[in-house]
């Protein structure tokens, strides 16, 4: 590459820089773009998930209230505990399965509802089984002994409030306000008359898997003393919250997450106290979590421990309203609570880079074929022209001349190229004037001296004869000192005129000095050069006359010395033989030829 080339080249440096910088600078933003992209879609995730997870076990609440009516025995004494669980159960479609325990907390009864969860299961048989840990068999009695004590204060409150209620309306206040508000009091008072306050736990996957229900994992339990008609407390039942709807959810926000684009994709819940998983993760190592535990913030947060970006919501339950004990339950960590979590792994980002680098890769690569087209038309179009113009102008000084045939352009370079062209042809005009001029007499226009010894001996080398006649006109001196200086100079340019008529192209005619001459005959025998000669002699003497002035009267002639010139002789050897032969023709009264 030459330097106009490389510098070009350095030159759109800063291009290619500063495209490769864009690149950069896109590649950072997409990549920013890209994270806050998965933090917001799966921090919404899992807010509108554990909101909705936390609504359907709220909802099984009032579900359970009313599975609880169900189960009052006392209207229908005849009835068998598989009925009355059948028709409890009939009422709910949140829960999975309805157990009668002992007062051991032993299964007595078991019913399966007809959701379709529990389709095709195989029942093992949990007569006897021990279901309800000793811990939740306590709440419930707990929850009987507070409801014992409550039960004669209810009906007193319940008659009392009635009563009032009966004042109002005979006084025609049967539409007030406070009418209304003792009503909404006394059906409160009798719902709750024959409801001791239900428990809710977490039964673990062993029992769940005792259950033979569809899912294996935990769920919670929703549990309630069991009173006979006397009051007396006869064992516990409990309903098994069917999860399947729950894991449908979760589902939903692994798909929703899906279809916004991100592949790898974790979404579970854990328990609060033991951080164990109550689903599959595929992403997340559990034993990490539970090692390192649960983000401190609700914002998603990037774990180098977990390898990705770990969102926890806590899946809140409002159960102060129908729980025992609910002063001792810590609603956010309480062993009943749990979090949805959801985990987007390092492999999610990686992916994403990878497609976001492949698809800038492509950018720079058209990038960099526009730079490398970019360089080579500059090239082309300023670095190739100069480069060639520095070629001509070099073989212009070295040779002399240079080609000067440019292909069109209309810019500067084209003005350079005519500029060049211009100076070309002028050199060339200069160097033939200087040529004309080394080799012409300035007077007579014809050759000097030192061209006709030059062109002589070129002339002798391929002609086949050659005679060299010498010629000096006659008393010249004379003229001059008659007639002036310029009319001898006249006298010397018609000498030269008449020579010219009489010569063929082929000789060569110039002037030795002053008023001497020599001419070269080529491939002419002495017969024919000698009648040249002559003919010279005759038109000198018969024309010449009239150039001079009035007071010269003699007629201008000219002695010449006619000699051969043999092939092995120098010029100059044969011109002294022609000079000593003009010099007789001198002595001999001028106006003649001697040859030899
Ligand atoms: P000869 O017949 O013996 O040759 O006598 P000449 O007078 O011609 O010879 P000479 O050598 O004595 O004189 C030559 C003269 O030619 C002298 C010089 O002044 C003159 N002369 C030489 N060159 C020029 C010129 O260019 N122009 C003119 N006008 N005169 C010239
Ligand atoms: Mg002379
Ligand atoms: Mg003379």
């Amino acid at each position: 590459m030459n330097k106009l080339r490389t510098k070009v080249f350095f030159i759109l440096l800063p291009l290619a820089a500063s495209i490769l910088g864009f690149g950069y600078a896109y590649y950072q933003s997409r990549e920013t773009l890209t994270i806050d992209h998965i933090f917001r879609s799966s921090q919404l995730s899992a807010l509108l998930g554990a909101n909705e997870i936390s609504h359907y076990i709220e909802g099984r609440f009032t579900e359970f209230d009313r599975l609880s009516s169900a189960m009052s025995l006392c209207q229908e004494p005849s009835i068998s505990w598989a009925e009355v669980s059948s028709n409890a159960l009939s009422f709910s479609r949140g829960f999975s399965a309805l157990m009668i325990s002992d007062l051991s907390g032993r299964v007595q009864n078991f019913h399966l509802s007809s959701n379709k969860s529990n389709r095709y299961i195989l029942r093992q048989d949990l007569r006897n089984a021990r279901v309800l840990p000793a811990e939740t068999i306590e709440l419930l009695n707990g929850a009987f002994e507070e409801w014992q004590v409550n039960y004669p204060r209810n009906i007193a409150l319940e008659q009392s409030t009635l009563k009032k209620l009966n004042e109002l309306q005979e006084h025609g206040e049967a539409n007030s306000q406070a009418n209304r508000d003792l009503s909404n009091q006394l059906s409160r008072l009798r719902e709750k008359r024959n409801l001791p306050k239900q428990v809710v736990n977490l039964a673990s996957s062993e029992v769940v898997s005792r259950l033979g229900l569809i899912f294996d994992n935990e769920t919670y339990f929703f549990s309630r003393p069991l009173i006979d008609c006397n009051k007396e407390l006869i064992g516990y039942y409990t309903a098994v919250l069917d999860r399947t709807l729950i894991e449908d959810q979760l589902f939903d926000i692994k798909r929703s997450l899906t279809e916004s684009g991100l592949e790898y994709v974790d979404v579970f819940v854990v328990r609060n106290d033991s951080l164990a998983s109550l689903s599959r993760s595929n992403y997340m190592r559990l034993d990490q979590l539970k090692r390192n535990g649960l983000n401190e913030v609700i914002e998603p947060v990037f774990r180098e421990d977990l390898g990705g970006i770990m969102i926890n919501q806590p899946i809140g339950i409002n159960i102060k309203q129908h729980l025992v004990f609910h002063d001792n339950i810590n609603l956010k960590n309480g062993k009943h609570s749990v979090t949805l979590v959801v985990f987007v792994s390092k492999q999610e980002i990686d992916k994403q880079n990878q497609t976001l680098i492949r698809e800038i890769s492509v950018y720079l690569a058209l990038a960099a074929l526009l730079f490398v087209g970019l360089i080579s038309y500059l090239s082309h179009y300023i670095a190739s022209p100069i480069t060639d113009l520095r070629r001509r102008i070099s073989t212009l000084s070295r040779m002399g001349k240079a080609d000067t045939k440019f292909s069109n352009r209309d810019d500067e370079i084209g003005d350079l190229f005519q500029a060049f062209s211009d100076m070309a042809s002028k050199i060339k005009q200069k160097e033939m004037q200087l040529t004309r001029l080394a080799r012409e007499d300035p007077l007579t226009g014809v050759l000097n001296r030192r061209a006709l010894v030059d062109g002589a001996e070129e002339i002798r080398r391929l002609a086949s004869s050659c005679y060299i006649c010498m010629m000096d006109l006659d008393h010249f001196k004379q003229i001059n000192d008659q007639c002036g200086h310029s009319v001898g100079d006249d006298v010397l340019v018609a000498f030269c005129d008449a020579v010219a008529k009489e010569t063929r192209e082929s000789d060569m005619f110039g002037r030795l000095g002053g008023e001497e001459f020599a001419l070269l005959l080529p491939n002419t025998t002495l017969h024919e050069a000698a009648q040249i000669a002559e003919r010279i002699r005759v038109r000198v003497e018969r024309d010449l006359a009239e150039k001079l002035c009035s007071s010269h009267t003699l007629p201008v002639t000219v002695s010449m010395g006619l000699v051969s010139w043999p092939n092995e002789k120098a010029f100059t050897q044969v011109l002294d033989h022609a000079d000593k032969l003009l010099y007789k023709a001198k002595q001999s009264g001028r106006n003649q030829i001697v040859a030899e």
